[in-house]
């Protein structure tokens, strides 16, 4: 599994990196950055969980197909 974040959506709230920061990390001006696009196994539900709490739905999770991936 993927995930990516939408820069041009986020407005920086955060609670990406609060919910999961294992694999969002926080920039010096409190945006977020992927530690890694793909997803760690044991962590899908959480990230599942911080893109169903981030207000601008600027998270998104899909295969590695989806994210062009062979
Ligand atoms: S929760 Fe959404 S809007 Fe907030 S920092 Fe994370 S990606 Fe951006």
């Amino acid at each position: 599994m993927k995930v990516r974040i939408d820069l041009e959506t986020c407005c920086g709230h955060g609670r990406c990196y609060a919910l999961c920061p294992e694999v969002f990390a926080e920039d010096e001006e409190g945006y977020p950055v992927l530690t890694d696009t793909t997803i760690p196994p044991g962590l899908e539900a959480r990230v599942r969980r911080a893109a169903d709490n981030c207000p601008e739905a600027a998270i998104e999770i899909g295969s590695a197909q989806d994210a062009g991936d062979p």
